[in-house]
């Protein structure tokens, strides 16, 4: 038997509306907000992602999934989603929109991971970007965001963290007192960090293996290093978070994992498992990195995944059969199909599409749950009339054979 790919999964159709509940939400805030949705292609050239996410990045040297097309061009399923979303906005011109340009989206990403509980090879993000704002005011409005959505589908057991990682001016500085302080341990560093001391000394700060993490403890932080702007930055989305009473822990050790960050970072972190569930920040460099005019801005993105894992098992939303129509013979299907597509623009109809016996539709009405059961035969026809029965009371009642008369009675059973 062929099984499914590892690290994928499937979504039955008794979990799905677990998942329709999250995007639902997530829509709502974000329209409230005044975002619009964008789609954007599952694949992309690999050199969006390599110059986008950035060449030193765990995701671009160890998860992407890229292969070659059959005319030679390297292609990568997208990992995320910022690097696509600036590509369009660079190549549709959406920089002469009104500005800021505000999209929300929800998409499956790809990546090759070592796969655990939370961590799959697809998922799927629901997230957001603000392009064309360097004010304060946009990554407030974005952790807002975030908070809202996540208090909207009921996650309270997070924690935010928030960071700054500077600007590339303040960076330089940083990065020369960060390398002195690997240097002086730079043998015991796993590879990945040793070829990163020289390109992106920063990453070493983002490595998993706990050797490295040991290693890290006592590392200076960038904090200490901002520049004026960008500690003014920071002191001005804290002044406004605790204005906002949006609870936050500093934290210099989040410095995210892709290239493209400057100065606010954050990551809402669940308290019961520890998981990152949302995570993003500002990328003030990564529009003019991909060829597009020098153009800030701030976005997040949360792990469908993971939010459904702090989402305590809800009741499906009723989404029952409210009519199945048997027939007696096949010749009466005609007048079941005629019946059933009036009355499904009200409610939720089935007919027999098996070829099925009447006993047999019987039986299946029974086991789906139908609410009500309209039976239509010979006499039923030449008389144009029909009895309806309320499967849970077992009351019965004889309507006429048209929609109107049919949709009243099943109103008034209830
Ligand atoms: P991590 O440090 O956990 O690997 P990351 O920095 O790679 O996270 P981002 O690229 O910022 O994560 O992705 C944002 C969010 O997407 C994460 O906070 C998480 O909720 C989710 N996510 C990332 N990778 C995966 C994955 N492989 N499986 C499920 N969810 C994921
Ligand atoms: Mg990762």
């Amino acid at each position: 038997m062929i099984q499914k790919a590892k690290g994928t999964k499937d979504i039955l159709a008794d979990e799905s509306y677990r998942w329709q509940l999250i995007e639902e939400a997530a829509q709502e805030t974000f329209e409230n907000f005044g975002l619009k949705e964008i789609r954007i292609p599952t694949f992309e050239y690999t050199e969006l992602f390599e110059r986008g996410v950035g060449d030193t990045t765990d995701v671009v040297q160890k998860e992407m999934y890229t292969f070659n097309d059959k005319a030679g061009r390297s292609i990568t399923l997208r990992p995320e989603g910022t690097a696509g979303i600036v590509r369009a906005y660079i190549e549709n011109g959406l920089f002469s929109k009104p500005s800021p340009y505000k999209v929300w989206y929800k998409m499956p990403m790809f990546r090759y991971e070592n796969v655990q509980k939370g961590r799959y090879r697809e998922f799927n993000q629901i997230g957001c970007e603000i392009i064309g704002t360097s004010s304060y005011l946009a990554d407030i409005e974005a952790i807002n965001i975030a908070n809202t959505f996540l208090k909207k589908i009921s996650i309270e057991d997070v924690k935010l963290k928030i960071n700054s990682i500077g600007c590339p001016t303040c960076r330089k500085k940083y990065q020369e007192v960060l390398k002195e302080f690997v240097n002086e341990n730079i043998n015991m560093y796993c590879s990945t960090c040793k070829s990163r001391l020289d390109k992106n000394p920063m990453r070493i700060l983002d490595c998993k293996e706990e050797k490295c993490k040991k290693l890290n403890k006592g590392a200076p932080v960038i904090l200490d290093y901002l520049c004026e702007e960008c500690k003014e930055h920071f002191e001005n989305v804290k002044n406004m978070l605790k204005q906002l009473n949006i609870n936050y822990d500093v934290d210099s050790g989040i410095v995210r994992g892709l290239d493209y960050y400057t100065k606010t970072v954050f990551e809402f972190i669940s308290q019961k498992d520890g998981y990152t569930v949302l995570a993003g920040g500002r990328y003030d460099g990564l529009i003019k990195e991909l060829d597009g005019a020098d153009t800030p801005a701030v976005g997040f993105a949360a792990g469908e995944e993971r939010l459904l894992s702090l989402i305590e098992e809800k009741q499906p939303e009723d989404f029952k059969t409210e009519l199945y129509i048997a027939t007696m013979e096949q010749n009466q299907m005609k007048k079941a199909l005629e019946i059933a597509e009036t009355l499904r623009k009200y409610i939720v109809v089935e007919t027999d599409i098996c070829s099925r016996s009447f006993n047999a539709q019987l039986k299946y009405a029974n086991k789906i749950g139908a609410e009500n059961l309209l039976v239509i035969g010979e006499e039923e026809i030449k008389n144009n009339t029909a009895k309806i029965k309320n499967m849970k009371t077992g009351e019965e009642k004889t309507v006429e054979l048209n929609a109107d008369s049919i949709f009243d009675s099943i109103i008034e059973f209830e």
